[in-house]
């Protein structure tokens, strides 16, 4: 079957009893009390009026309900939005009047907020599971899956905003299905594994990776509301697998009780969704005994590339790409030389079906031989393995000259007390840009401008360095460029 939930739906009916959510200090969840639950969602949204193709916006807490409510939603025939709880109502408003969803649900505690932004039903579900949503479910469970088409939508996932204003990333059921087999593939995720679900699951990490591929593994998970060092570490000797944003895992590394004993059990540490620098790779490995295997996506492409399971996983590179999906890396219309620097496109069933209301754009970044243009610049070595440059809408351009921030960085990141570092392009009257380091770690300017100075080309060399308390990041751990760009815009003006 093509229809997602044919694949999600698979272990309620192979292994019902087999539990799909530890919960700490909560009951567990078996996979047939998840899909009893995802069809009484579904029934809900029937009863509300919900058609085939109609939206359905969510913007709630993590939570078991918030699972059944995306499995209900595609169940009915809808389509999945979720949202980052962190949107405000301003922010809220922009998505619902794009994505125009016939039904709502929100925290109680924004209710009346986001009702008056919209014509739809405006349902709520706390973080407890209760509200009008739950109110409203059939006391039995029971729902045909409404039939869908492999290229119909099973979810609206917008972008993280990173770079501009969010897109809302069109998801078909086959996009969604096809990336999750072949990761559970991928990455042998069986019905023994245990994984450490901390990742929210308004992003497509936490709810098209972790919880799909757990789900179509028939694996269990222990399900946390958020990330929580000391829960994951108690988690960890009973887990067996783990998948993270850089940030879990710098700051596991801060916890003095991470230790090879306590990562005994664990077969995987997958990260994403950011760079991971070396150095935590390194003391990663040092810490626990596990390489961590890093890959890459997008909201627009599902995962595309991964490291080996097996195979050397090679730190500061995201490996292959994945069986079925083809990568380029073009520069001029042509792929670029072995090791040169170009833009990742990739091809394959995992390439979304266009942006939302975005027909102009659409047709920009995705060409109609199904090539997808990502923005993210990369290189290849000779064995194959990809190697993120950062993205080209960072590329700072200083007197003519391509400078290539994480070449910088890299190097800064190196030096004595350097925690992190993020190099951006100032608008600059003489150069277009000027290059500007803004720096976390014990360290001054001054330091950091000598030891530049004799390393790299002049163009290259910071014209300012600034250290601050620490870089902005959105709650997928992602540095905002773009914010630090508009805080000094001023600068050389
Ligand atoms: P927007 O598209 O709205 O600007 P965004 O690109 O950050 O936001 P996402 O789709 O959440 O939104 O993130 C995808 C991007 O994250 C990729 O294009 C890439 O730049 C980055 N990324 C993901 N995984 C990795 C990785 N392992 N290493 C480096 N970058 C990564
Ligand atoms: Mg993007």
């Amino acid at each position: 079957t093509n229809h997602l939930c044919g694949l999600l739906a698979r272990h309620a009916v192979l292994t019902p009893d087999h539990v799909f959510a530890r919960r700490p200090d909560l009951p567990d969840i078996t996979y047939r009390a998840l899909f009893e639950g995802a069809e009484r969602m579904a029934r809900a949204l029937a009863d509300l009026g919900l058609q085939p193709g109609d939206r359905v916006a969510v913007q709630v807490d993590k939570s078991i309900e918030a699972i059944q409510l995306y499995i209900g939603t595609v169940l009915a025939g809808g389509i999945f939005l979720p949202l980052n709880t962190a949107y405000t109502d301003p922010e809220v408003a922009y998505f619902l009047g794009d994505a125009t969803p016939r039904v709502v649900v929100c925290d109680p505690a924004r209710q009346s907020g986001i009702a008056a932004l919209t014509p739809a039903s405006c349902l709520t579900l706390a973080a407890d599971g209760t509200g009008t949503l739950t109110e409203a479910l059939p006391a039995d469970p029971g729902f045909e899956a409404v039939p869908r088409a492999e290229t119909d939508l099973a979810a609206i996932l917008y972008t993280s905003g990173t770079t501009g204003r969010s897109k809302g990333a069109m998801l078909s059921h086959g996009n969604l299905a096809s990336n999750a087999e072949t990761l559970r593939e991928y990455w042998r995720f069986t019905r023994d594994d245990v994984l450490i679900h901390a990742l929210p699951i308004f992003h497509t990490h936490g709810l098209f990776v972790a919880t799909n591929v757990a789900l179509l593994a028939g694996a269990s998970t222990v399900f946390l509301p958020r990330f929580d060092p000391d829960a994951i570490l108690d988690a960890m000797p009973g887990a067996t697998a783990m998948m993270g944003v850089p940030t879990f895992y710098t700051r596991l590394l801060n916890d003095d009780r991470l230790a090879p004993e306590l990562a005994a059990n664990m077969r995987l540490f997958i990260s994403g969704s950011a760079p991971m620098l070396v150095d935590t790779h390194e003391k990663w490995l040092a810490r626990t005994g596990h390489r961590v295997l890093e890959r890459y996506g997008m909201t627009e492409t599902n995962m595309s590339t991964s490291n080996p399971y097996e195979g050397e996983r090679r730190m500061g590179t995201v490996g292959f790409p994945l069986p079925g999906v083809e990568l380029r890396i073009m520069q001029d219309g042509a792929e670029v030389p072995e090791g040169d620097i170009g833009v990742i496109e990739v091809r394959g069933p995992n390439v979304f079906q266009g942006y939302w209301q975005m027909p102009e754009k659409t047709a920009e970044e995705l060409k109609a031989d199904g090539w997808f243009i990502t923005g993210d610049l990369a290189t290849r070595d000779a064995e194959g393995y990809v190697t993120i440059v950062g993205r080209a809408k960072d590329l700072i351009i200083s007197g003519g000259f391509n400078v290539y921030p994480k070449e910088i960085e890299e190097i800064v990141d190196d030096l004595p007390g350097v925690v992190e570092s993020a190099v951006i392009g100032l608008p600059h009257p003489d150069f277009g840009e000027a290059v500007v380091a803004v720096v976390v770690g014990d360290v001054t300017a001054e330091e950091i401008g000598e030891a530049l100075s004799g390393r790299l080309a002049k163009f290259k060399q910071p014209k300012r360095v600034f250290v601050v308390p620490e870089l902005p990041r959105n709650t997928m751990g992602k540095v905002q460029k773009k914010a630090l760009r508009d805080e000094y815009a001023g600068l050389f003006a």
